[in-house]
C-alpha cells in the first residue's frame, strides 16, 4: 500500500513510515490531538526507483569522495535530476491524491515533512536536514513528494553518510502529509527540564504559527512549570516582534509584525499552561520517557503537532549510553540554549567580552561569548571559532555577519555572557541552537567542511531580470558567489572602515591615505575577484556618526539629535571631500589593476546636484566616468523625483535602498522599536515612487535595481519583475527563492500577454 493513515501507524511501523511518521501515528493512536494526515510509505519511494529503473544509477553516483565538494555537487544533482524528472506511477500518483481528497474536501492546506527511516543515526541533525512543506495544496502536492524523496540527496546528507560509513541504499523515506493549523499561538514544550532531566516542565510560546518559535525568529515566552508542586513557577514574557501567519489569499507563511499591544503580552494563561502540561504529561507516560513536543493552539483548541524523545538529558539505560559513547561526538551537558543562528558544531574556550577593549583576549579558535556583537567586533569574530550572544535574533548583528562569515553561532541566549566563563571549553552547536560544556566535536575537521557542503546546490534558473547578492563583509564573498548570482548589488564599505578602530579622518592621520586606500582596495580587491567578470557594486561610505562614536576620534563627530537625517553618505563626503577622495582612489587603483567589473554607488544623494559635485570629484581622481559604469542609490523621496535631472548627469543605474527609501517616505526611524510596525516597504506611496522611477529611468535608458532588505520579499519582487526592473540584489540566504519567484513571476507575465 502506498498510503497510510495516521490513524493506522503505529510505533511499530518506523520502518515503512519513517520516525516523523511513527510518531504521529503513535500519538494519534494515543488519542492524543493531532491534526489529521498520512504518510507515503517508505516502500513507495522504494518501489518507485526501483520500477523505473533508476536506482542502480541513483546509488552508483553516491561514490565520491566526500571532501571532494565539486563531485558533492555533481552527486546531488544528478539524484535530484533522476528523482524530479522520473514520472510517477500511475496508481501511487492517484493514491496519494485520493488521500488528500479525504482531507477538508480536498482544499486542505497541507505540511508535507520528509521522515527518514534512519533517524537512528547518531547526528539527529541529519534528520533534520531534510525538507518541509508548508501550506501546500492539491497542484504542487506530488511534485513536492518528490522534492522530500530527492532531500535523501542533499549534499550534507551524502557527505554525512559518507563520514559515516553508512549505505547510501540502507536509507528509505517516507513523506507525512498532514493537514495544517491555522494557529494563533504555538511553540515547543519540554516535558522535564531539557539538560538536567528535573520534574520541571517547559514551555516556550509565541504568537502565531510555531515556525517562528522553531526557526528562532523570535524569542519566544517562557514558562516553567514544576510537576512536584503543580504549579507555575517561573514566566518569562518576551518581547515578540514579529510573528508568522498564513496569508489569507495565497495560503504562504508570511511574517508580520505584532499589534504593539499584544507584543509583551502573556501567551499562555495559566488555564492553557495546564492544558499542555496535562497533554505533555500524556504523552511522557504514553513513551515512559521525557518528551520534546511542538504544539499549537487554534479555535482554542490545542493540538500536538510533533514530539520526540529529549535526547540531551543523561539517559540510564546502559546500551543506548554505549552506543552514544561510541558514535555520538555531540552529547555533553547543554549549559545554555539560544537560536541556531549560522550553522556548524565546533569547541573552544569561551572568552566573555563585556567591553569592547576586551577583544584582543580573543585568540584564534576561542568562543566570543557577547550582550551582543557590534561592528567593532568583527576582527574578534573572524578570530572566534564560534560565537554566542545574550541578545539578538535571526537578523541581528551577530546572525547577519556570523552567517556571512560561515563562524557556527548561537544567539539569543539571555545570560551566556553571565553564565559561562573565561577558560571554560564549550562546544556550541550553531544547528541546534545549544552550548554544551566540553570538547565534544570531532577532532579533525571543525566546522569548515560542512560549511563547505552546505550552500543549496545552485540549480540557477534562467531569467531576463538579474538576481544579484547583498554582501557587507568581504569574507563572505565566496559563499555569496556560490550563490550563482549575477553579481554583487550592493558591497558595503561601512564594515572595511568600521573594522579599522578608528575614524576614517583619524586613521588617515595616523597611517596615511595610502594605508586607507589599501585597506579599501584589499576588501572591494576580494569580492570583484570572487565574482570577475560578474559585476560587483561598490558603494562609497555610508556611516551614520553615532556609528563612529565608539571609535578612536568618534570624539571628534558631531553630536546629531537624528543621525538618520544628518550627516552620512553623500553629504558627509562632499562636504569632506579629503576621505571621499582617498575612496575614490581605492577605485582608481582596482581599475588599474583590470578589475573593470567594479561599478560605483553614490548613497543618499538627493538630486543633479549631488550627482555633479561627485561627478567632478570623481573625473579629478582620474576616474573615466564614460568607461566605467556608475550610479546613485534611491533612498529619499527627493532622488526618486529628481531621477530625470540625474539620468541627464550620465548616471548608468539607479538602485533602490528601500530601507531608506520607506524611513523617509513615511517618516518611521528604521531603527525605532515604536514605530517599527508602521515601517512598511510595501506601502502604496513608496511602491509609487519605486515604480515612477523605474518608468523615467526606462525612458532615459538607466537601469534599474534595488539593493534594500525588500528585495529579499517575495511581494516587493513580485511588483518589480511587473514593474520592469532590470535587476534584483537579495541576502545570500533570499537568493535561490527569488530567482524562482522571478522566474515565476516573468513566465506569468509572458503567458498574459500571450493570451
Ligand atoms: C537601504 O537604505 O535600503 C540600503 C540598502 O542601505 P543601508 O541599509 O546600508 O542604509
Ligand atoms: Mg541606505
Amino acid at each position: 500500500m502506498g498510503v497510510l493513515w495516521l490513524d493506522d501507524v503505529r510505533a511499530a511501523d518506523l520502518e515503512t513510515v519513517g520516525g516523523k511518521g511513527a510518531s504521529l501515528g503513535e500519538l494519534t493512536g494515543a488519542g492524543l490531538p493531532v491534526p489529521p494526515g498520512f504518510v507515503v510509505t517508505a516502500g513507495t519511494y522504494r518501489a518507485f526507483i526501483e520500477e523505473a529503473g533508476i536506482d542502480e544509477k541513483l546509488f552508483a553516483a553516491m561514490d565520491v569522495d566526500p571532501e571532494d565538494s565539486a563531485a558533492l555537487k555533481e552527486a546531488s544533482e544528478t539524484a535530484h535530476e533522476l528523482i524530479l524528472e522520473t514520472p510517477f506511477p500511475d496508481a501511487v500518483r492517484e493514491e496519494i491524491l485520493a488521500a488528500y481528497d479525504d482531507l477538508d474536501d480536498g482544499e486542505a492546506f497541507v505540511a508535507v515533512r520528509s521522515s527518514a527511516t534512519a533517524e537512528d543515526l547518531p547526528d539527529a541533525s541529519f534528520a533534520g536536514q531534510q525538507e518541509t512543506f508548508l501550506n501546500v495544496q492539491r497542484e504542487q502536492l506530488l511534485e513536492r513528494v518528490k522534492e522530500c524523496w530527492a532531500s535523501l540527496f542533499s549534499q550534507r546528507a551524502i557527505y554525512y553518510r559518507e563520514r559515516q560509513d553508512f549505505p547510501h541504499d540502507a536509507v528509505d523515506i517516507a513523506v507525512v502529509v498532514q493537514e495544517m493549523v491555522d494557529a494563533e499561538k504555538s511553540g515547543v514544550m519540554f516535558t522535564s527540564h531539557p539538560s538536567t532531566g528535573e520534574p520541571r516542565l517547559i514551555i516556550e510560546a509565541a504568537w502565531g504559527l510555531g515556525e517562528a518559535v522553531v526557526s528562532g525568529t523570535v524569542s519566544p515566552d517562557n514558562y516553567v512549570y514544576d510537576r512536584n508542586s503543580d504549579s507555575v513557577e517561573e514566566v518569562t514574557v518576551a518581547d515578540k516582534k514579529v510573528k508568522m501567519v498564513k496569508d489569507a489569499e495565497t495560503g504562504e507563511t508570511v511574517e508580520e509584525t505584532v499589534e504593539p499591544d499584544r507584543r509583551n503580552e502573556r501567551v499562555l494563561s495559566d488555564d492553557e499552561i495546564e492544558a499542555l502540561v496535562e497533554l505533555g504529561e500524556r504523552v511522557e507516560d504514553h513513551y515512559d520517557e521525557p518528551q520534546d513536543v511542538e504544539w499549537a493552539v487554534a479555535d482554542g483548541d490545542i493540538y500536538m503537532l510533533q514530539s520526540r524523545p529529549i535526547t540531551t538529558i543523561d539517559d540510564d539505560d546502559a546500551d543506548l549510553e554505549e552506543e552514544r559513547e561510541t558514535e555520538t561526538e555531540n552529547e555533553g551537558d547543554v549549559l545554555i540554549r539560544g537560536l541556531g543562528a549560522s550553522p556548524g558544531v565546533v569547541s573552544g574556550e569561551v572568552r566573555v567580552v563585556t567591553e569592547l577593549d576586551q577583544l584582543d583576549k580573543v585568540g584564534d579558535g576561542d568562543v566570543l561569548v557577547t550582550e551582543m556583537t557590534m561592528p567593532d567586533m568583527v576582527p574578534a569574530m573572524k578570530r572566534a571559532a564560534g560565537i554566542v550572544t545574550d541578545e539578538g535574533g535571526m537578523t541581528s548583528h551577530a546572525a547577519i555577519v556570523s552567517r556571512e562569515l560561515g563562524v557556527p553561532a548561537v544567539v539569543g541566549t539571555g545570560s551566556g555572557s553571565r553564565e559561562l566563563v573565561d577558560d571554560q571549553v564549550v562546544t556550541i552547536d550553531g544547528d541546534r541552537g545549544t552550548v554544551i560544556e566540553g570538547r565534544t566535536e570531532p577532532a579533525e575537521p571543525d566546522h569548515e567542511p560542512v560549511e563547505e557542503v552546505r550552500p543549496k546546490t545552485p540549480v540557477k534558473p534562467m531569467t531576463a531580470t538579474e538576481v544579484k547578492v547583498n554582501v557587507s563583509i568581504p569574507e563572505a564573498a565566496e559563499r555569496a558567489a556560490a550563490t550563482g548570482a549575477d553579481g554583487v548589488g550592493l558591497l558595503r564599505m561601512e564594515h572595511m572602515v568600521l573594522t579599522l578602530g578608528k575614524t576614517p579622518e583619524r586613521y588617515i592621520e595616523e597611517e596615511g591615505g595610502e594605508a586607507y586606500q589599501d585597506q579599501l582596495v584589499d576588501g572591494i580587491q576580494g569580492v570583484a575577484e570572487e565574482f570577475y567578470p560578474r559585476p560587483v557594486r561598490v558603494r562609497t561610505l555610508d556611516a551614520p556618526t553615532d556609528e563612529f562614536r565608539t571609535m578612536e576620534g568618534g570624539e571628534d563627530e558631531p553630536t546629531e539629535h537624528n543621525p538618520m537625517l544628518g550627516w552620512r553618505g553623500i553629504r558627509r563626503s562632499l562636504a569632506k571631500p579629503g576621505v571621499f577622495q582617498h575612496e575614490l582612489a581605492a577605485f582608481r587603483k582596482l581599475y588599474d589593476m583590470g578589475y573593470d567589473n567594479v561599478e560605483l554607488m553614490l548613497p543618499l544623494v538627493n538630486d543633479a546636484d549631488d550627482v555633479i559635485k561627485a561627478k567632478r570629484l570623481m573625473e579629478e581622481a582620474g576616474i573615466d566616468i564614460e568607461k566605467r559604469n556608475w550610479g546613485v542609490m534611491i533612498e529619499t523621496p527627493a532622488s526618486a523625483l529628481c531621477v530625470e535631472e540625474m539620468a541627464a548627469e550620465g548616471i548608468d543605474f539607479a538602485s533602490f535602498g528601500t530601507n531608506d527609501l520607506t524611513q523617509y517616505t513615511l517618516a518611521v526611524d528604521r531603527n525605532n522599536e515604536h514605530v517599527a510596525d508602521r515601517f512598511d516597504e510595501l506601502h502604496p506611496a513608496v511602491l509609487e515612487l519605486i515604480a515612477d522611477t523605474i518608468e523615467t529611468c526606462r525612458e532615459h535608458d538607466v537601469d534599474t535595481s534595488i539593493c534594500g532588505q525588500a528585495g529579499s520579499k517575495p511581494e516587493m519582487v513580485n511588483f518589480l519583475v511587473e514593474e520592469g526592473i532590470s535587476s534584483i540584489s537579495a541576502n545570500i540566504d533570499a537568493v535561490r527563492d527569488v530567482q524562482h519567484e522571478v522566474k515565476r513571476v516573468e513566465q506569468q507575465l509572458i503567458l498574459d500577454s500571450v493570451r
